[in-house]
Parts: structure tokens; C-alpha cells; sequence
């Protein structure tokens, strides 16, 4: 059932192959109820696993070569409905080096995407603040010119491995003009002086997440990415490819859902029959299949599209808008399916309704996405 979308025509031979190999090994080395204890060290494990096992590949790009969204949606998808963590290791080793595999120097590039791709560095992305969340352009974080570096103050907040990242991509404001166009990115490391980690913040699905803070963090001026002024074009760059690829997570843990809803249809005894025969169930799990595949067909158009070079701002946006809001939507009537024992602690269908909940909000909330969308269908119909 889950790998019947592979015969659409956006993939190529090769994203099927793909998405099996890894569908086999998701089968034998993942389980979706990760234990809640030191998801540092689950998340340091997941990452060597992926790595070894060479999936982490597809997260960062070579010289030359393009970022394959379809590949990467599909690795997403397919994670996200095994495991969350594992899903998450991955798309922050995406993430986290994303704007060097797409505009970093030679040197960058050779310093970091190996072992990003063999699981030996661990890469986050620091672009929010504590007052600059959805409002990017409000960021106060200031790289200062400073002889052959740039002197870094300030703080990013909600930064996805935080605490357990050997490197961040951060996005600082250097000045050259107001608002947007005066923030350049940097590759800071860990344990650079000046560099602390302020505090670690739980949620509601643990994942390592940390607020940081600067003060006086000297960073080499060869560790820019791009130009000075560049830095939130490079934010979007990155952010294009990797929206869609919540979308693609979301649409994971929506599939596990319906599965999970299905089989408890198909088990529980009710009323002399099943709960799959009552005429009630089978709407709810008819609305929940008509979602999914929506929303595929959304993930796999916006991550299509990309490929071919086209620009993808209405397509990412609509895609992670509907695939998140939609996959909520599936969980919660799993939850329902399940009874009570949909929200006992340890049950699939309840670790994915507190998974889902963090990716309405985060790479830009559902309100935002909607602003995208309305705002290029004024401008360009
Ligand atoms: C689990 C998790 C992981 C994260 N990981 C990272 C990371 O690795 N790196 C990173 O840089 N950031 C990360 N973030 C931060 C995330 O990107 C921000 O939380 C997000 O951008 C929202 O910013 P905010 O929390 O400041 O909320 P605010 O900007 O204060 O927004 C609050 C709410 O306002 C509403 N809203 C926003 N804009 C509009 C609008 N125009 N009109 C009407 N309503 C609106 C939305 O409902 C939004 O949820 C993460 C967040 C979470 C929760």
C-alpha cells in the first residue's frame, strides 16, 4: 500500500529503487516507539546508522551536482513512517548543510560534506531568534567585521540539534542594507570561544533543540557562505528544498497513521462484528486515504517541478500547508480509531500525534504558507 505511488509518473527509475532499498532496510533496522531517554545519544546512533549505511548521501549534493528533492522527499516519507528520530537525524543532516551543498566554496564544501554524508558531523541550521521567528527579517544576531573575521553576538532560539551539533549554518546580520538584505550566513563551529549553549528546551516529541548565545564569537571570514548581504537568499535557497521535504515527513507520519487505523479497524471487536464494519468507520478511513494522497500528489508535483529547474514558491508552500495540516487531521482520527488506547503513552498512533504537531509551525507556519500562496496568486494569477 505504501509503495504504490512509486508507479506515478514523477519518479524516475531510479527514486523506486530508492525508495525500496530503503523501505527494506527502515523494515529491519527502525521501530517507530523510540524510547524518550537521551534522545542525544538516539539521535548520535541514528546518524552513524544512516550514514553507514550510505542513505546520509542523498543529503548533501557534490561539486556539480544538483540536491535530488524527489530522493530526498522520498528518504523523508519513508523514515518519518518508520521512525521520527530517524526521520529528524536525517533532515537536519539535510538542513544543517543544505547552503553548503548549494552555494558553499570548494573548500567549504570538502570540509564539511563528507562527513556530514558519512555520519561523522552532525550539521543544524540557526536562523531563529527568540524575537525573530516567522518575522526572519526582524533578526538581531550581528556579525561585525573585525580584521580577517566577523565577530558574532546575540542568539538563536528552537535550533534542532542544538547541544549535539559539531557545526550550525547561522544567519547573522552584517548590515549592508535594512531588514532582509543585510543578514549574511556563516558556518560556525561547536565550541568555538565566545559560543554556549544558553539552554536545552523540551517538547512535546523529544528531539535535541537548544537556544544558543554569543558573545564576542569570533568566526573566519573563509567561513561565509556567499556574499556579504547574501545571507537570506541563502536561508531561502536552502528552506525552498527543504520545506517540501516537511511536507513529505508529514505525509509519512500520515501513512503510518491510516496503516495503524486500518489494522485497529480490522482487530477490535464491536458490537458482534469489527469496528472496520461499521459504515462510520469506513467514512473516517476514506477521508483519511482521500488526505494522503492529496497531499502525495502535492509533495511529489512541488518536489517534480524542482527538479526540472522550475521555481517552486506556490508549489512548496501549498504542498507543505495541506501535507501538515492534512497529516494532523489523519493522526487525530487514528488517535480516535484507537480508543483509549490511542492516547496511552508508548502507543504508534500517540507518539505520532505529538510528532506531527511541531511541523504546522515550523520552516515557515501554516499561516505563513497561506500568505506564500495568496500572494503569488495575486501577483502571478
Ligand atoms: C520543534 C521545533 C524545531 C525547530 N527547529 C528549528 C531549527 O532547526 N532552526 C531554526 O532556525 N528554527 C527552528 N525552529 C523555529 C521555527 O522555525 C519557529 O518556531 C517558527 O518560525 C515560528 O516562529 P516563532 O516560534 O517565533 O513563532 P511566531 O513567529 O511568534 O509565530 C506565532 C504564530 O503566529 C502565527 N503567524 C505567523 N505569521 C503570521 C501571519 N503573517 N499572519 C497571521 N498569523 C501568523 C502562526 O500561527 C505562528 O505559529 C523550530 C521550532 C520548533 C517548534
Amino acid at each position: 500500500m505504501h509503495l504504490k505511488h512509486l508507479a506515478w509518473p514523477f519518479f524516475g527509475d531510479e527514486h523506486r529503487a530508492l525508495a525500496r532499498e530503503l523501505d527494506a532496510w527502515c523494515a529491519t533496522h527502525l521501530d517507530h516507539a523510540h524510547g524518550e531517554d537521551d534522545v542525544d545519544a538516539q539521535c548520535r546512533q541514528l546518524v552513524k546508522a544512516l550514514g553507514a549505511a550510505g542513505w546520509l548521501n542523498h543529503a548533501v549534493a557534490g561539486e556539480g551536482e544538483a540536491i535530488d528533492t524527489r530522493a530526498i522527499c522520498l528518504l523523508r516519507e519513508t523514515l518519518a513512517r518508520y521512525n521520527g528520530l530517524a526521520d529528524f537525524a536525517f533532515a537536519m543532516q539535510g538542513l544543517g548543510s543544505g547552503a553548503i551543498s548549494l552555494m558553499g566554496t570548494p573548500a567549504q564544501r570538502e570540509r564539511y560534506l563528507p562527513r556530514v554524508a558519512r555520519g561523522e558531523a552532525l550539521a543544524a541550521f540557526a536562523l531563529s531568534e527568540p524575537e525573530a521567528g516567522s518575522d526572519v527579517a526582524a533578526m538581531q544576531c550581528s556579525a561585525t567585521e573585525d580584521g580577517d573575521s566577523y565577530v558574532l553576538n546575540g542568539e538563536k532560539t528552537w535550533i534542532s540539534n542544538g547541544g549535539i551539533a559539531d557545526f550550525y549554518v547561522l544567519f547573522a546580520r552584517t548590515g549592508e542594507a535594512p531588514g532582509s538584505r543585510g543578514i549574511s550566513a556563516f558556518i560556525v563551529d561547536a565550541g568555538l570561544p565566545g559560543f554556549e549553549i544558553a539552554e536545552r528546551i523540551e517538547v512535546i516529541a523529544p528531539h535535541p533543540l537548544a537556544r544558543l548565545k554569543f558573545t564576542n564569537c569570533r568566526v573566519p571570514k573563509s567561513q561565509m557562505i556567499g556574499t556579504p548581504g547574501e545571507g537570506f537568499k541563502v536561508a531561502m535557497r536552502t528552506l525552498d528544498v527543504f520545506r517540501t521535504s516537511v511536507a513529505a515527513a508529514a505525509l509519512g507520519f500520515a501513512r503510518r497513521a491510516l496503516q495503524e487505523g486500518l489494522r485497529q479497524a480490522h482487530e477490535r471487536p464491536m458490537f458482534g462484528a469489527t469496528l472496520a464494519d461499521l459504515p462510520l468507520t469506513q467514512a473516517k478511513l476514506a477521508d483519511m486515504a482521500c488526505t494522503v494522497d492529496s497531499s502525495a500528489l502535492l509533495v511529489y508535483r512541488a518536489a517534480w517541478q524542482r527538479d526540472q529547474g522550475l521555481n517552486i514558491t506556490r508549489e512548496a508552500a501549498m504542498a507543505k500547508l495541506m501535507a501538515t495540516e492534512g497529516a494532523q487531521q489523519v493522526i487525530d482520527a487514528a488517535v480516535q480509531l484507537h480508543g483509549g488506547r490511542g492516547v496511552r503513552r508508548g502507543e504508534i498512533v500517540e507518539s505520532l500525534y505529538r510528532e506531527i504537531r511541531a511541523l504546522r509551525i515550523y520552516e515557515g507556519a501554516s499561516e505563513v504558507q497561506q500568505l506564500i500562496i495568496g500572494r503569488d496568486l495575486l501577483k502571478n494569477g
